[in-house]
């Protein structure tokens, strides 16, 4: 749906966006990441057609947004970081207006009713936009980005500035919108991304460092599989077996003792999947394995090395002090 391709825009000598590629699937939410500086906005700004590229394509559903402009932006619904409000108009008055700029010819009054009900925003049609909440003023923002029902949405930071319940319910409402829409999400924050989004793409000083679905990142990134396993058995034999288990990259101790097992800390070769092996050797010596599971990086981690390679370290170290304390490291794998 949409497809970019080596795509690059230089300011004078500096390259902002350097040759990047990534497409976006029908019906797919896609987090689009990046600390500040590295992109995000003149990729957004070139894909919705503020911005010229230097080089490469922009396509949205098979129309490329440099060479056929207007008919590109019709696919598009775009929400910026500042959505563009008027405060003196009500939010009806609004809508008319953003109908008629975008000459809009889907049926009016249906069509901005049923916008409407899906951001609900029906009963505060009748106020001014000033008079609004900034939770109601984002969902307004919303609506416009929806006039014309376009296939493609791009939600730039749109929970900035909102309370937490006003953010949870942007965030069910940009699900709900991903069931019929695709959609491109640019943010920073990570727990959004891991909440929202089907697939992540980060993008580090102009370059794409990481185009994986949510679920994949992980391993896309490290390659290795992290177990904690909780065994029974003398602590070194233990840990010279694991350690001489094939496809074993790693192992020590956590130092986490239950009554009589102790936890262990074991990652993996890449692409290979240990469990089987490591199962049959603890069983050939008789050391019972009473507790197996992921300990996965959190997105936080992921990020960080990705942007950051010379952060992998101090990363580790964090990771490995805080699983020797009691219940620390296995939580680190949790959603927030
Ligand atoms: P992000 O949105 O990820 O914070 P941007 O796309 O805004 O990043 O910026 C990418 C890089 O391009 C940054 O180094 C920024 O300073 C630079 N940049 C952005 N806009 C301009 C401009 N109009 N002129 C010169 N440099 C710019």
């Amino acid at each position: 749906m949409v497809e970019i391709s080596h795509l690059s825009k230089n300011y004078g000598d500096k390259k902002a966006v350097n040759d990047i590629s990534f497409s976006v699937e029908e019906g797919e939410i896609m987090g689009f990441l990046g600390p500040n500086g590295a992109g995000k906005s003149t990729t957004l700004n070139i894909l919705t057609g503020f911005l010229s590229a230097t080089s490469g394509s922009a396509k949205i559903d098979g129309i490329d947004i440099l060479e056929q402009p207007l008919e590109a932006k019709k696919l598009i619904g775009f929400l910026p970081e500042i959505p563009p409000l008027y405060p003196d108009m009500t939010v009806a008055e609004y809508m008319n207006f953003c109908y008629e700029l975008k000459g809009c010819k889907l049926p009016r009054k249906q069509h901005l009713h049923e916008i409407g009900e899906v951001v609900k925003i029906a009963d505060v049609n009748k106020r001014l936009i000033k008079n609004l909440s900034k939770g109601y003023r984002q969902r307004v923002g919303i609506a416009q980005a929806l006039i014309g029902n376009p296939k493609v949405l791009i939600f730039d930071e749109p929970t900035i500035g909102l309370d937490p319940k006003q953010i949870i319910e942007i965030r069910n409402l940009i699900k709900h919108l991903g069931k019929n829409h695709t959609v491109i999400l640019s943010t920073h924050i990570l727990p959004e991304v891991q909440a929202v989004c089907d697939r992540i793409v980060i993008i580090n000083k102009g370059r794409i460092v990481a185009n994986e679905k949510t679920e994949n990142l992980v391993n896309a990134v490290d390659g290795t599989r992290r177990l904690v396993a909780k065994i029974v058995g003398p602590e070194d034999q233990v840990l010279q077996l694991l350690r001489s288990t094939q496809g074993v990259k790693f192992a020590d101790k956590l130092g986490r003792r239950d009554t009589d097992s102790v936890s262990y800390l074991i990652e993996s070769q890449e692409n290979v999947d240990i469990r089987k092996p490591l199962f049959y050797a603890l069983a050939r010596a008789s050391y019972p394995l009473i507790g197996l599971e992921g300990d996965e990086l959190n997105l936080e981690d992921i990020f960080m090395r990705l942007v950051d390679p010379q952060k992998k370290e101090k990363t580790e170290k964090r990771r490995r002090n805080a699983s020797q304390a009691p219940e620390a490291g296995k939580r680190s794998g949790e959603k927030q």
